[in-house]
């Protein structure tokens, strides 16, 4: 569903290009969860940005991003909105993108229908009902009403999950989806996920820094380093045997 080849990606600042990927490859097979690991400023977000050409103005991209074939790197504004819109969905970290406070669950749910759906009134209202209940919020009707501060931070990023399965995406990102959540409600979340991809055949990119989490979810691991990859392959072998020295040095410090 996503082929990424060759990507680069660099960012100018006073005529000065810095190299902050360079030369990525992996693909994601429909219904695959692929992982990127690999430390703080490694290039794992700006790679995953870059499926949907969300970098800003500074950033030169070359090489191919392609999903479900269709060229990414150069594409029109209209052809990017149509994938962010129907296509390709990104949960973050949760204070990353947060749910509006001053809205009710009700109304952010709403807005993303009718952006991406077209659906208002009792139709919307029983897609979110149905999509709330999707992410294991319970008595949803009850909840319709609440402001985001009146949810823990598990059911917000249970909302979030909700908000981006909204448009029915084939592919959803998640950039350290719970990273900012205790243990319990990780693994939760990371059970809420399993199920998307099992049910809904949902392919999956799935960033994080915590192997352990990585082991749990993914197909296949990316470990990145210094904006290339240095390795890859499926999560056993990864993990039973590492071949780059920086994945070895990752693992050992694993608790
Ligand atoms: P973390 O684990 O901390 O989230 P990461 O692997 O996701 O790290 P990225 O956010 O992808 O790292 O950033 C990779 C590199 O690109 C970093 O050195 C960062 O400073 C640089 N970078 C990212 N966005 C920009 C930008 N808009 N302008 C300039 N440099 C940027
Ligand atoms: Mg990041």
């Amino acid at each position: 569903v996503l082929a990424v080849s060759d990507l680069r990606i660099g960012f100018r600042s006073e005529g000065v290009l810095t190299a902050a990927v360079k030369g990525v490859s992996f693909h994601i097979d429909r219904g695959e969860t692929v992982a990127l690991v690999g430390e703080s400023g490694s290039g794992k977000s700006i790679t995953a940005l870059s499926t949907v050409q969300l970098l800003g103005a500074s950033a030169e991209v070359q090489g191919s991003v392609k999903y479900a074939g269709r060229e990414m790197v150069g594409a029109s504004d209209r052809t990017l909105r149509d994938i962010r819109g129907n296509d390709i969905s990104f949960i973050f970290q949760e204070p990353m993108t947060s749910l509006n406070p001053l809205h009710t669950l009700e109304k952010q749910l709403s807005e993303s229908l009718a952006l991406h759906q077209g659906l208002s009134g009792a139709k919307a209202r029983a897609r979110i009902i149905e999509l709330l209940t999707r992410v294991g919020i319970r008595d949803p009707e009850t909840r319709l009403a609440d402001y985001p501060h009146q949810l823990s931070g598990g059911q917000r990023q249970r909302v979030m999950i909700a908000m981006a399965l909204a448009n029915g995406p084939d592919l959803l990102i998640a950039d350290e989806p719970t990273t900012a959540l205790d243990v319990t409600i990780q693994a939760q979340i990371l059970a809420l996920l399993a199920e998307l991809k099992a049910d809904e055949g949902l392919s999956m990119l799935f960033i994080s820094h915590d192997l352990g989490i990585v082991r749990r979810i993914a197909d296949r691991v990316c470990v990145m380093k210094d904006g290339e990859i240095v390795e890859q392959g499926a999560v056993e072998d990864i993990f039973a045997r590492p071949q780059h020295p920086y994945t070895r040095k990752l693992l050992a410090a694993e608790p």
